[in-house]
Order: C-alpha cells, then structure tokens, then sequence
C-alpha cells in the first residue's frame, strides 16, 4: 500500500526469486541506481545523503578504485598461488598501519571469512575453544561466526564454547571505572568457562562495539579487559571490520583509540570499497601453529583485482587525508547533533569517533528508557527527506551515522535539519 508500482515489482520479485533471509530495509523500499561520494540516487532520480554505508569508504563509486579495478582486469586476475607484486606491495603498505609487532597478512572476501579464521587461529595458538564476545555481536555468517553472534537472535543457537559478556556501554553501566568493570565481565566468563571444562581461546570484538550501540567511550577502556584476556592465556582478536580505515578519525583502527595491541585484527567492509576483499593481520607467533598444520587457500582472496581496489582505497585515505577528515568532520557533526538535544528531550545520548555516532533515544532521561518505536519512526522519517541511516543496539533505539567518509561539512545541516524536523512531526 502506498509504494509506487516500480517499487511493488520490485519488491514482489524480490520475495519470489530471493531466500527469504533476506531483510529488506524501509516500510518504503529505497530503489538505488546511482552513487557518488556521499550521495545516492533513485529510479526516480531524488538524491538521498547517505549516512549508514561503510562499505564505499571513501565514497561512492571513488574513480581512483575504479581505474584501479578497470586496468587490473584488463591486465590479469588470478590467485595467490602465483607470484605477484600487487599483494607484496599492499601487505607492505596496510602492515605499517597497524602496531610494529602485527607483521603478517592474510586475505579472504568477506568479514566472516576473516573472523572464522581468526577463531580457528585463536584456538590453535591457545589450545583452548572458548570465545567470548558482547551481548549484542555480530560477526559473521559460517558456523563459527554465527555460533558467535548473538546478534542473530534466538534462533540462531550459540556455540557450546561461546560466552557472552554485557557491553561496556558508558551511558548505562553504573560503574566508577568502566575498563576494570569490563575486565571483570570477562573474568567472570573465563572462570565460567573453566567451571564447565572449556579452555578459553580468546576475546573476538568489534572495537566500536557497533552492533552493542556504538560505544567508543572512555578512550583506553579496553587496555584492562586485554590484560585480562593476555593473562588467561588467550587472544584478543580486533574486529575491525566497521570501525577500521581511519573511521574512528583519531587513529586508522578503532583500537588505536584504547591505545591496545590486539593479536589479531580482522578487517573486510571498508577494505575495497565495494570490491569483496577482506583480511587478516596477526603476529606472526599467533599465526605460526596454525600455519605450520594447515593449509590456507582462499580462491578469490587477496587477488590481483581485489588487491588493486585495497590499494587504491589506502592510497586515497592517505592522498585525501581521510583519517584527519573523519576526526575533524566527526566532531564538527557531534557538536551540531549535540544541539539537538536542548530542543529534543527524547535523545538519551549521543557518542561518537570520527565520524561514526551513536545517536541514543529514550523515554525520558531520568530513566532512561529505551524508545524503540521512536528510532524505528525515525529511521522511516529520515527516509522521506532522504537521509539513509539505520538502528544499532540491544534495545534497537540506537542510530547508527556512519557515513563514507566523503561526508563533508557542508552535509551536517542536511542531517540535523532532518533529524531536527523529523523528531519534530514525531511530537518530539
Ligand atoms: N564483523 C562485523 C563487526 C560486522 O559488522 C560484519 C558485517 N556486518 C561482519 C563481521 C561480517 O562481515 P561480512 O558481511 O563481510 O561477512
């Protein structure tokens, strides 16, 4: 009711010839045909400001990645089992972003990928089986990632060997000291492990804590919780899938701002900017028994194509100076948002690093009831002044403003004055 007949096609093929896992975003599906930069387009030819997609980083349809995919297709694409300069080179490039004792690369398609590696490596090196993630974690699709994502929801049973610790979140944990209250939740899940015969392996988190409502703060909070997992003798395996490639602004990964060593870091989204490419970098030891009994071959990871994309994207982030641009952007749109909150009562809170923000509302402040029906209106609103965005969160009443970091200054009244009139005609 109420869709045009372009989109009720679409959406009636859709349902017919597609698994019906999949799940469609808006009451009013978006039908997109068009990207650049930060903007997106419809069939109808309407712009839309897009402040959810991750994915094009550095903005839609970045020519640099396109000339770079375009001369490399038309040159040779092949596998890792041959010899060639393009991955050597990006290995090279992407190590030195990350901390001087991460010095190996490992490259798969998809975020799932590289963090069902990472577990099958956790459980190597450690001996032990058991993973421990946050409340809400998604990380990703196969059997182990999924057994490991309760953000699947209850039908979608957990590993035996998976623990769940509640989310650091500074807003609603009444804790005098969040990194050692944090520390304690894992503790706690470690020695849970123990009493049922589980060896721990390691801590696997998403470093923004994305799907948890994105909490970012306080910096360093992280420091003690890795300490705890160390001590264990586990790993902790950074997915950076959403927060990294200079996301965070402050630093290129979104550890950097707990100013942490992670043992393995598992990257994919942002990686290629829209070309499947994902990865893996680890200390060589945590690798080292793993890879001395199994073989690891992935058929389109780490070839020349996708390679050439990841390197087109690192050069870009640093040609354009997309880390500083997230950080100063990111703060000048927090504060803009922020203002929102003299004229809005119902937004509980709003986080952020660089230019990836939580946007929390609630009931009313005092108690900070979750409001749930209003992010999910909300989302709808925005839709109509073509503001794309989405909700994040245990309680779903989280936006989530993660734009390609195309995102500009001259965007923010775009989005505020949206939120700003859309929370309005909500009678907010
Ligand atoms: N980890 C995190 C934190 C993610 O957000 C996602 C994707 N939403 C994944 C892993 C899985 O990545 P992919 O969809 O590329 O398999």
């Amino acid at each position: 009711a109420g869709l045009d007949a372009d989109t009720r096609s679409l959406t009636e093929k859709r349902s017919k010839v597609l698994g019906d896992s999949y799940r469609l975003f808006y009451r009013k599906p978006v039908h997109l045909v068009r990207g650049e930069g930060q903007y997106l387009w419809d069939a109808n030819g309407d712009k839309y400001l897009d402040v959810y997609n991750n994915v094009a980083s550095i903005g839609h349809c970045h020519p640099a990645v396109i000339d770079a995919v375009t001369r490399q297709m038309k040159m040779l694409n092949t596998h890792t089992r041959y010899l060639h300069e393009t991955i050597l080179d990006y290995s090279e490039a992407l190590l030195a972003t990350a901390p001087a004792e991460i010095n190996k690369a490992m490259y798969m398609c998809t975020g799932s990928e590289a963090n069902d590696l990472a577990i099958r490596v956790a459980r190597s090196f450690s001996g032990g089986t058991g993973i421990i993630v946050t409340k809400e974690a998604y990380h990703g699709t196969s059997d182990l990632t999924s057994g490991a994502s309760p953000a699947l929801g209850s039908g979608q049973p957990l590993a035996a060997t998976t623990r769940l610790v509640s989310p650091p979140d500074d807003y609603r944990v009444d804790a005098p000291d969040l990194g050692a209250w944090f520390a304690a939740e894992i503790q706690r899940q470690i020695d849970d492990m123990a009493a049922h015969g589980i060896k721990f392996a390691g801590f696997l988190a998403d470093s923004i804590f994305s799907s948890d409502g994105v909490l970012p703060n306080p910096r360093g909070f992280l420091q003690q919780a890795v300490d705890v997992v160390h001590r264990n003798g586990g790993i902790f395996i950074a997915d950076e899938v959403q927060p990294g490639f200079a996301r965070t602004g402050d630093s290129f990964w979104g550890f950097g701002r707990h100013d942490v060593v992670p043992d393995i870091i598992t990257t994919g989204k942002p990686m290629g900017n829209g070309i499947p490419v994902s990865g893996l970098l680890a200390r060589s030891e945590v690798l080292a028994t793993f890879s001395d009994d199994i073989p690891y071959f992935n058929t389109f990871g780490g070839n020349p194509v996708a390679m050439a994309a990841a390197q087109a994207v690192l050069q870009v982030i640093e040609e354009e100076k997309l880390q500083e641009h997230s950080r100063v952007v990111g703060a000048q749109l927090l504060a803009e948002l922020r203002k929102l909150m003299d004229r809005h009562e119902c937004i509980g809170d709003i986080r952020g690093a660089g230019l990836f923000i939580g946007f929390e509302l609630v009931k009313d402040r005092e108690s900070k009831t979750p409001d749930k029906a209003l992010a999910l209106n909300l989302i709808e609103q925005l839709r109509e002044h073509r503001v794309l965005t989405s909700v994040a969160g245990p309680y779903g009443n989280v936006l989530k403003l993660r734009p390609p970091l195309a995102f500009q200054v001259a965007d923010i009244d775009w989005l505020v004055g949206a939120l700003d009139k859309s929370l309005t005609a909500l009678g907010h």
